[in-house]
């Protein structure tokens, strides 16, 4: 006897639920104490969680009348949408030729975020940044929940690109993306440090009391005076510089030179300092490590690189307000504290040495050794990219694997009662979407056109 109509749609959709289970079980797997990511094992479980908690009931709504098929398929289609902003990014570690740079920046971001994490206490969010390769020409880093991309199904099913950002940012793992093209130039690595001083900023609530120091250093409680006012314009960009050098050193104001390269005179993006003031910046900041001869040597090489560049701004007493100032978020730290700089770039320094030098390397943490490669690329681009076996990248990466430090980066586990919460706001967004009605025939046909050209509209 052939199988009603409404019998196959409940057992396809029972299905459909149990291979997203499946995958869940599988990610989860890989991501155990001794899987092969286990490093992210709470990121992966911050996120599968609450998503898997949601499957339940969509076994059950599996078997609801017929008519509700549509709206089932929805929020299944939702819920991919949800854990494929995540799964995207993780899949990228199956990549054989990107694995080990994406370990690198991974474990990169979690040694530049730690120290502020640690500072701040167990009030702060516990999840490390997730590193993933984008294909923009910058990096960026989206706080937890931020979304990014055009995420509109052509059918209308599932949830939109604004609702799919609502729902995302209900999860607690927020994401770095650096540009592909960095995996041919391991020195531009720095660049993530740079990220995570932005998630910082963000994640600790460090922002507005930098932002009431400006006012009360350059406008004396006004916020509206030209000086406090140029410096609050700037300040999350000129903060991210300033966190690079602390977690990386003269590794990071010297990559800066070369990645904020460009011609005298090009516009400068809104929020961005402009380059010969985030230069100095970094030189300040160097200064106020200790690093007086490297603060000197950057400031040599701005000024015979950079000559034709628009006259700065002084940053002095903004780059020592913003490193000296006392932090009740970080238990009354300095941001000058969190890191120990100039011990760091010691280490880097010799380890720069040995990797031009061809001579045994010694022991390296994953900032250590980018900032190494940033020195050495710097000290000699030739040497550092000369077609040799092993180059010196390939070393680098070789060298980070047989010291990595293996197992979960973060090990505080959430309160039990976080993923129920966080499925429970998940379950309205995927319930709301699956309520809208349906675009009209029309509206579907130009949705599908602008999904193949994305650039129609432009
Ligand atoms: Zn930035």
């Amino acid at each position: 006897m052939t199988a009603s109509r409404a019998r196959r749609k409940q057992i396809e959709l029972a299905a459909k639920v149990t291979g997203l289970r499946a995958e869940f079980a599988y990610w989860q797997e890989i991501g155990s104490a001794t899987g092969e990511l286990r490093e992210y094992r709470t990121r992966i479980l911050a996120i599968t969680r609450p998503l898997a908690l949601l499957l339940d009931r969509l076994a059950q709504a599996a078997d609801d009348p017929v008519e509700d098929w549509v709206a089932t398929e929805s929020r299944i289609v939702g819920l991919h949408q949800i854990w494929d902003y995540f799964r995207e990014k993780l899949t990228l570690r199956h990549l054989s030729f990107a694995r080990e740079f994406l370990d690198l920046a991974d474990d990169l971001a979690w040694s530049c975020y730690a120290p502020a994490l640690a500072a701040a206490g167990p009030a702060a969010p516990v999840e490390p940044p997730l590193v993933h390769l984008a294909r923009t020409g910058i990096p960026f880093a989206l706080p937890r929940g931020w979304a990014f991309g055009n995420a509109v199904d052509p059918s209308g099913s599932g949830l939109r690109s604004d609702e799919l950002r609502e729902a995302v940012r209900e999860l607690p793992v927020s994401v770095i993306g650096v540009p592909w093209l960095q995996l041919g130039h391991l020195p531009e690595a720095v660049v993530v440090a740079h990220e995570v001083g932005h998630l910082v900023l963000d994640d600790l609530g460090l922002a507005d009391p930098l932002r009431a120091a400006v006012v009360n250093e350059f406008g004396g409680g006004n916020p509206q005076g030209a000086a406090a006012r140029y410096w609050l314009s700037v300040l999350h960009e000129a903060c991210a510089d300033l966190y690079g050098v602390l977690a990386l050193g003269p590794g990071y104001a010297l990559a800066l030179c070369d990645f904020a390269a460009t011609r005298p005179g090009a516009a400068t993006p809104a929020g961005y300092p402009p380059i010969p003031d985030r230069i100095s910046l970094t030189a300040d900041a160097l200064t106020v490590l200790g690093l007086s001869d490297q603060a000197e040597a950057v400031r040599t090489r701005w000024q015979t690189e950079f000559a034709d560049y628009p006259a700065l701004k002084n940053t002095t007493r903004f780059t020592a307000l913003m490193l000296n100032s006392p932090l009740d978020r970080l238990g009354g730290r300095t941001l000058a504290s969190l890191f120990p700089t100039a011990e760091h770039h010691t280490a880097a320094d010799r380890l720069a040495r040995a990797l031009l030098d061809h001579q045994p390397l010694p022991q390296a943490t994953p900032d250590t050794l980018v900032a190494a490669c940033a020195l050495a690329f710097s000290r000699s681009p030739e040497r550092y990219h000369a077609q040799q076996s092993p180059t010196i990248p390939a070393r680098a990466l070789k060298h980070f694997r047989a010291h990595r430090q293996r197992g979960p980066r973060a090990e505080t586990p959430l309160p039990p009662a976080t993923p129920q919460d966080q499925a429970e706001a998940i379950w309205h967004h995927l319930t709301r979407a699956a309520n809208r009605p349906a675009p009209a025939a029309a509206d579907a046909a130009d949705a599908a056109a602008n999904a193949e050209n994305p650039r129609s509209e432009a």
